[in-house]
């Protein structure tokens, strides 16, 4: 058995706030860092969010509708909208998204949906961003060796580099211990 099928999978609710935002082929490409599922948010979250001014704290409100349930959260937005303006309040330059361990927030165009989503969702594995933060040119960190790794700043692609490879590993071994299985 590999270590990906003795791990549980990872649960990942999304709300779309229009119809048919999220990547068909975001699953396939996300289940191969770690088994997960992408299941449509119920109910009780949909009509949360759905009702959510942008005032009242976005975790707690997500918390509390599912119940404290272990699970993380994809929204898929734009850039006119409460998530967005979530986002850029925490990161000035996260103007696709953003990420904060349990919560993701895609708000890219189109074109770079997938990338994004790929991104925002490697968050969850820990996995750092592989650009400078706070300076505006958004250069990438010297240990990202992939000029077209998704983590880097804009980067459209599906790629990821050595370091973010072993950042996935990690968070690997530290769920496998988590779970008693290592
Ligand atoms: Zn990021
Ligand atoms: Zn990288």
């Amino acid at each position: 058995m590999t270590t990906n099928q003795l791990r549980q999978s990872m649960k990942i609710y999304y709300y779309e706030c229009v119809p048919n935002s999220i990547h068909p082929k975001l699953l396939e490409l996300f289940s191969q860092y770690t088994p997960c599922e992408l299941i449509e948010a119920p109910q009780r979250l949909t009509a949360a969010l759905k009702a959510w001014d942008g005032k009242y704290d976005l975790g707690s409100l997500v918390s509390i509708a599912l119940e404290f349930e272990d699970c993380r959260i994809l929204i898929l937005s734009n850039v006119d909208s409460h998530f967005h303006r979530w986002c850029t309040d925490q990161y000035c330059d996260a103007h696709w998204g953003c990420s904060s361990e349990y919560i993701s927030v895609d708000c890219a165009p189109d074109h770079s949906r997938l990338a994004n989503q790929l991104h925002e969702c490697l968050h969850f594995l820990g996995v750092q961003d592989c650009y400078v933060e706070n300076d505006p040119r958004h250069p990438p960190k010297g240990s990202c060796t992939n000029p077209s790794c998704v983590m880097r700043y804009g980067v459209s692609s599906t790629d990821i580099c050595d370091s973010v490879a072993e950042q996935v590993v990690q968070h690997s071994n530290i769920l496998l211990k988590d779970e008693g299985r290592a």
